[in-house]
């Protein structure tokens, strides 16, 4: 446990959302800059590295996404977590984002205290290693899945998977509640399987749900964006 508090750099040009999230999270500990544009987000950032951006996409001169490209290709920032705040209609961003690197998103107007867990889950997750190391069992609900015994079960009785469609369910259910877009599905279980491609996700996913029966929306549609494994049955 470290008693220093963690920092956020809120990159924002919207003064209303700037306060608003400025008050909460020093409220709930964090200690707390503000950037106005991508110019100075890029400059504090380089200036002292906060533990975790919350980064608008819209930004007048260099955007969100530009900034994300950035910080992704500099080896001091590569892994510095990045979530995008994002406005309705923007999925095509959030796509783009996500595969830029961005950890995850919330949509304007967001709940304060989705946003706060985010950030935690972000943190957390950073904190414990990049090594995403695949736990020995996954329980969700009546849903169990053994990795390593390559076995799934529903209520107890086995379900026959592909060898993909066990790779995709793998891959989403180890991040409960974290949005994949379709092409990192599909880089996630590239190389075992050629025919992959970004329409298959779909049809992977549909075969899936249907095989998972009582269980198979667990299996959330993100739409525009993707795909979530529930983080609650
Ligand atoms: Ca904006």
């Amino acid at each position: 446990m470290t008693e220093e508090k963690q920092s956020v750099l809120i990159v924002e040009d919207e003064e209303d959302i700037l306060a608003l999230l400025h008050f909460n999270l020093v409220k709930a500990g964090y200690q707390v800059d503000c950037a106005a544009c991508g110019e100075e987000g890029l400059q504090k950032i380089s200036e002292k590295l906060p533990d975790l951006v919350l980064l608008d996409l819209m930004l007048p001169g260099i955007d969100g996404l530009e900034i994300c490209r950035r910080l992704r290709q500099q080896e001091a920032t590569a892994q510095l977590p990045i979530i995008m705040l994002t406005a309705r209609g923007e999925e095509q961003d959030v796509v783009q984002g996500l595969e830029l690197g961005a950890d995850d998103y919330v949509t304007k107007p967001f709940s304060v205290k989705v946003l706060l867990a985010r950030i935690q889950t972000v943190l957390r997750r950073r904190a414990e290693g990049e090594s995403v190391s695949t736990p020995e069992e996954l329980v969700l609900g009546e849903l169990r899945i053994h990795p390593g015994r390559n076995l799934v079960q529903v209520a107890g009785d086995n379900v026959e998977l592909t060898y993909t469609e066990f790779r995709v369910l793998i891959a989403l259910a180890s991040r409960p509640g974290w949005v994949f877009t379709r092409y990192q599905i599909v880089n996630t279980v590239r190389g075992e399987d050629y025919a992959v491609t970004d329409r298959a996700v779909d049809v992977q996913i549909a075969g899936l749900r249907k095989k998972l029966g009582p269980c198979g929306h667990y299996i959330e549609t993100v739409r525009g964006v993707g795909y979530r494994f529930r983080s609650e049955p």
